[in-house]
């Protein structure tokens, strides 16, 4: 099934160009956004993600810089030409955070929220609805209903891994279900190998087989100095794991005859109008 494409902020995902979504699991201060925001845009990423509202297994985990973040990483994603995507975590941030983000990002452990879609599904903001990590795919869609249900059709899902027996890895990334997705579902698809892994090493390989099952984005995790990490810093690429990362990305897609968005070098110019 050919997938919608969605605008948000400035570019497209979905439709027929592959994109990726980078950036560390929390923003921990403007010096780490600004440099992750350059470099990932260097190497030809598309959207900038970054966490300010952090659920934590436990509660002393680092909660996220929470509002005061919003400014300075708004300022960024402007200077460095990435839209903002960012997780909301109550329907009561989703007023103040209109105009703060580009894309809101529902987590894995909200996906069951049906208040928080309901009160998102008002807003003609994009929705990337991360499955929840014990949802079925049937579980899942019907989530995405929320949103729709109440008007908004920009709907982008996110498989991070499910829990399953095996505990080697974070978590049992679905391929799957991305596979079945394309197929039964015309919403774009972004794979997360960061979360499904939960190790750094294995992020490439995974990012290149959700490349191969058919995602149409890949997010993934980068921080400049992963040891360091407020947040999931066992996952985390380092500056030298994403710049692989993408060349190799580039040489998949080539060989599926797809390519990333902004590789459009020769290609005429395509109206939004043709995506739809
Ligand atoms: C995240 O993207 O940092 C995150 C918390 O992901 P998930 O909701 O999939 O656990
Ligand atoms: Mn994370």
């Amino acid at each position: 099934m050919k997938t919608k494409a969605i605008k948000i902020g400035n570019h497209l995902i979905g439709g027929e160009d592959f994109s990726i979504i980078a950036g560390p699991c929390s923003i921990e201060s403007d010096e780490q956004f600004y440099s992750i925001a350059q470099f990932v845009k260097k190497q030809g990423a598309h959207f900038l993600r970054g966490g300010v509202f952090k659920l934590r297994t436990h509660p002393k985990s680092f909660q996220g810089l929470g509002w005061k973040a919003f400014p300075f990483a708004r300022e960024i994603s402007n200077q460095v030409g990435l839209p903002l995507i960012s997780e909301v975590t109550d329907p009561r941030q989703i007023e103040p955070m209109m105009s703060l983000v580009d894309a809101f990002q529902v987590g894995s452990r909200n996906m069951f929220n049906y208040a928080l879609l309901k009160e998102l599904g008002k807003t003609k903001k994009p929705v990337i609805l991360k499955r929840a990590f014990s949802a079925r795919v049937e579980e899942w869609l019907s989530a995405s209903e929320y949103l729709v249900g109440e008007g908004n059709a920009d709907v982008i899902l996110c498989e991070r891994g499910i829990r399953s027996f095996e505990t080697t890895t974070r978590n049992t990334f679905d391929l799957n279900t991305i596979a079945f997705l394309k197929r039964h579902s015309n919403f774009p698809i972004v794979a997360d190998p960061s979360h499904a892994t939960g190790i750094s090493v294995l992020v490439e390989p995974m990012a290149l087989a959700a490349i191969a099952a058919g995602a149409d984005a890949l997010m993934v995790e980068v921080h400049p100095f992963p040891s360091q990490a407020l947040s999931d810093s066992n996952q985390a690429l380092d500056f030298d794991q994403f710049k692989s990362l993408m060349k190799k990305a580039r040489k998949i897609l080539y060989a599926l005859g797809r390519r990333l968005s902004e590789d459009e070098i020769n290609r005429p110019v395509r109206a939004i109008e043709d995506f739809r």
